[in-house]
């Protein structure tokens, strides 16, 4: 069945991932109830949608409890990018573990069928490559990203608990790196941070030597696996949902100063902490389950993303 009058819940609905999500959601005719509390996600992103009659936006942090009726969950809301994420680590992880709570506490009272928008963090520092499901990951629980790594593991446990326990609907996709337009200009992740910098510009910072791979997702495609996974009559996960086309950071930098046709020159930073040597999704899964397989080639990608911040900032 598809989302045809559903009343729909998006949690943290006015970030990147969220904002395509309600799109995609109010053209299936959802009746989408957006909630934010705009810590990296902003009103700009769905402006377009305010005057949609079955799109509704509410300002709340799901640190507190939300009562609504409601017959779909998506639970986004929680900072991505490491940069926003370690702004208030204890902000991070309550949002994980108490705003996953909250939102479980919500399907059971209304038996709402909840996805949660997990991550490939689960896996930490990978020493198995490319990741299945089946992975129990290599994870640092007391590092500068644990409360995002360790909150997110959590939040797929409060799932499974609330589903063995309580019967709710569960849905959890492990999310791998994606990219492309309303990514925030200072959102701090890779493929933002160097378009910006090289339409302005600037040096773009590859951390390290840029040797540490990771492999990227146009946001088209990944919209597509989330709404597959809520639609799949009984899957609950948890399943990845990635590119598999794999690269080095250093490559990427190349390619965007070749694409955007800059000046820019390249210039190496320090390593942060814990940062993950490599990471590239084993989708078989979800090409089993769902038959979902991402579309949209890097270069294909970059080009709208990088249009997207070109009006951005001329604008
Ligand atoms: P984003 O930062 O753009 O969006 C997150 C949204 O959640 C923002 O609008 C933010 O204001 C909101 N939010 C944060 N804390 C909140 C709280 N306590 N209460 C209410 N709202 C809150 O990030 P995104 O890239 O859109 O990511 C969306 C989800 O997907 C996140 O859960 C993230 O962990 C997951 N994810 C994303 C990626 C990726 O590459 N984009 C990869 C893995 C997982
Ligand atoms: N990175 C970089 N320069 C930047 C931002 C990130 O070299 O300006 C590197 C970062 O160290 C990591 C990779 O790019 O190795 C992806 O970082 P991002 O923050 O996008 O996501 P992560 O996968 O680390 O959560």
């Amino acid at each position: 069945m598809k989302n045809n009058q559903n009343h729909t819940l998006v949690t943290g609905g006015a970030g990147f991932l969220g904002s395509h999500l309600c799109d995609t959601l109010i053209e299936q005719g959802a009746d989408v109830l957006c909630i934010d509390n705009f810590f990296s996600g902003s009103k700009d992103n769905i402006r377009h949608l305010f005057s949609h009659p079955y799109f509704e936006l509410t300002r709340h942090d799901i640190i507190h409890p939300f009562f609504a009726e409601v017959d779909r969950i998506y639970h986004l809301a929680c900072p991505a990018s490491p940069i926003h994420y370690q702004y208030n680590a204890i902000k991070t992880i309550k949002t994980s573990v108490m705003g996953t709570i909250n939102m479980l506490g919500l399907a059971k009272r209304t038996k709402a069928r909840i996805l949660l928008a997990s991550t490939s963090e689960v896996y930490g520092d990978p020493e198995l490559h490319p990741q299945p499901e089946t992975y129990w990951g290599h994870v640092n629980p007391i590092g500068i990203r644990s409360c995002y790594d360790e909150g997110k593991r959590v939040a797929e446990t409060l799932m499974m608990d609330y589903h063995r326990q309580n019967r709710v609907q569960i849905r959890i996709c492990r999310i791998f790196n994606t990219y492309g337009p309303r990514m925030a200009i200072e959102d701090g992740r890779v493929v933002s941070n160097f378009i910006v910098q090289a339409l302005r510009g600037e040096p773009l910072t590859v951390y390290g030597d840029g040797s540490q791979t990771r492999s990227f997702c146009y946001v088209t495609d990944m919209i597509r696996g989330l709404t597959d996974m809520i639609d799949h009559p009984d899957f609950m996960g948890p399943v990845n949902l990635g590119n598999p086309e794999e690269y080095p950071i250093q490559e990427i930098a190349e390619k965007i100063i070749r694409m955007t046709g800059s000046s820019s020159r390249i210039s190496h930073e320090a390593l942060p902490e814990d940062d993950p040597v490599q990471r590239c999704p084993d989708n078989t899964l979800a090409a089993q389950k769902l038959g979902w397989a991402p579309k949209v080639g890097l270069e294909e990608g970059l080009e709208k993303t990088i249009a997207y911040f070109r009006d951005k900032l001329n604008s």
